[in-house]
């Protein structure tokens, strides 16, 4: 059985069914067979069904949001953020996706009267194995496109947001989508494990770095296509011609939105010598201001954390960063009085990279701000890092921030802007915060293999 337990009370909720690898096995052979229907049947139609569920999303946000804040802890302000946001990127996908699956004639009167052109099939049955901070966009981001290129999804939902997976797989067979071609697989990793083991035409996987080695381990035996969405330890530079209130303001919401549990939090601050003082000052002000508590009401912004165990993970790296030297200007602890996973917004300065603090992924209300004495010695410390998933640079000379941005090693780079991700836009980690993409036009085509077609009309 998988419980599933609410992390701002610590009640169990609900027990649910796990798969098994009979189950799992039974589901994979309806797949292989649904798929091939699913593929021929016309794009208009399997576009239909998203159109179908974006209408279903909005009609059901409140009830799917509250869903969600039960189960992760997310602020239900957030959850509808999250909701609303899907509803966008299916407009981009449905949108994109007739552009792009359309066959391409790239050389119309060659010799001999040869004609050439590009066409695009599903990968087949593939396995999406998901995590739990942003359970619709990270779902969506793989398995709209994949179901909308015609291919069989099996859908594994973090442990920690099976009621919502279960809920997206509702919405989607209500919005006409035939259950074969996205069954749900229950469990944790080591059901996880067990989907690796079946012949799968591809892998997509959304979680940590630990557990993304172990996949394309697994996978590399069968050759099938694998990409990772990782992690990361995203750094951003304030440099000395920031605004420095807005500034202030966008880094503390961009550490702290979603209780710091996103790939892309800005996990590290490196702020130049001339506005350190002050920016720390406005910084701790914005700190204040957020409220922490009950993640069901509307004015919450900090609610638990969702995995018990990353308290322990926080503060090891606070007792770590202290104990090297670093001081903490705010928070610090757990917060037992309100139960649950409760962890106070955490600000550490004189951090270095010596660091676990500088260095691990957090994943939690936490942020080390570094002071530094130049644009050098922030780029330096930002590309120090075995993650390169985004970057974000404050100034408001354009000239310093291209030339910054352009010289970072990650998939994203933002200007005045953080914690930000486009559906137009491709999403991609370099080093240890993944391989291959979602988003953007080739978020779409990764789910697709080309097929190249030479013609000749016989005389
Ligand atoms: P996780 O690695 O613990 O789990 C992710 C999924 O993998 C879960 O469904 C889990 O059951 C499954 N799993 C675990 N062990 C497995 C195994 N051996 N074989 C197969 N499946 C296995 O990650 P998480 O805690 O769910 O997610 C948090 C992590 O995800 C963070 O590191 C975060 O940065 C990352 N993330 C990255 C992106 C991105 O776009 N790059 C987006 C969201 C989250």
């Amino acid at each position: 059985m998988l419980k599933v337990f609410n992390p701002a009370t610590g009640q169990l909720i609900q027990e649910l069914v796990a798969d098994t690898t009979a189950s799992i096995h039974q589901k994979w052979d309806s797949a292989k067979l649904a798929q091939l229907d699913w593929a021929s049947s016309p794009l208009e139609d399997r576009i239909e069904v998203f159109r179908k569920f974006r209408q279903y999303l909005v009609n059901h946000k409140e009830r799917l949001a509250s869903l969600l804040t039960q189960e992760v802890g997310k602020p239900i302000s957030q959850s509808i953020n999250e909701i609303n946001g899907t509803v966008s990127r299916l407009d981009y996908f449905t949108e994109a996706s007739q552009r792009l699956l359309a066959i391409t004639t790239v050389w119309q009167d060659g010799p001999q009267g040869i004609k050439e052109q590009i066409s695009r099939e599903p990968l087949g049955v593939i396995a999406n194995i998901s995590a739990w901070n942003y359970p619709y966009f990270v779902g969506s981001n793989v398995f709209v496109p994949a179901l909308i290129t015609g291919n069989a999804v099996l859908y594994k939902p973090s442990e920690l947001a099976s009621l919502t997976g279960l809920a997206i797989a509702e919405g989607l067979y209500k919005s006409g989508l035939p259950k074969d071609v996205f069954p749900t697989i229950l469990g944790d990793g080591r059901i996880g494990s067990e989907l690796l083991q079946l012949k799968l035409d591809g892998v997509f996987f959304t979680g940590s770095q630990a557990t993304g080695k172990k996949i394309a381990e697994a996978a590399s035996k069968q050759l099938t296509k694998v990409q990772l969405e990782l992690g990361g330890k995203d750094p951003a530079y304030a440099s000395e011609h920031a605004d420095v209130k807005t500034t202030a303001e966008s880094l503390a919401d961009g550490a702290f939105y979603n209780c710091g549990q996103s790939c892309c939090s800005v996990e590290r601050i490196y702020v130049h010598e001339k506005i350190y003082d002050e920016f720390l000052i406005h910084f701790i002000k914005t700190v204040e201001s957020f409220k922490i508590g009950d993640p069901n009401l509307s004015e919450t912004y900090l609610g638990p954390l969702a995995r018990v165990d990353q308290i322990a993970i926080l503060e090891n790296q606070i007792r770590d960063a202290v104990s090297k030297g670093a001081q903490i200007l705010y928070g610090g602890r757990k917060i037992g009085a309100l139960g649950g996973n409760f962890f106070e917004p955490t600000v550490l300065v004189h951090v270095n990279h010596s660091m676990l603090i500088m260095r691990n992924e957090s994943f939690g209300p936490v942020i080390g701000i570094q002071k530094v004495s130049s644009d050098h010695e922030a780029l330096q410390l930002m590309n120090d890092t075995e993650y390169g998933l985004t970057a974000a640079v404050y100034t408001t000379q354009e000239d310093q921030a291209m030339t910054l941005m352009s010289a970072l090693n990650v998939g994203t780079v933002y200007w005045n802007c953080c914690d930000r991700v486009s559906p137009r836009l491709p999403w991609s980690g370099r080093k240890n915060s993944g391989l291959g993409l979602t988003l953007g036009d080739e978020g779409i085509l990764t789910f697709t293999h080309t097929k190249a077609w030479h013609l000749k009309k016989s005389k």
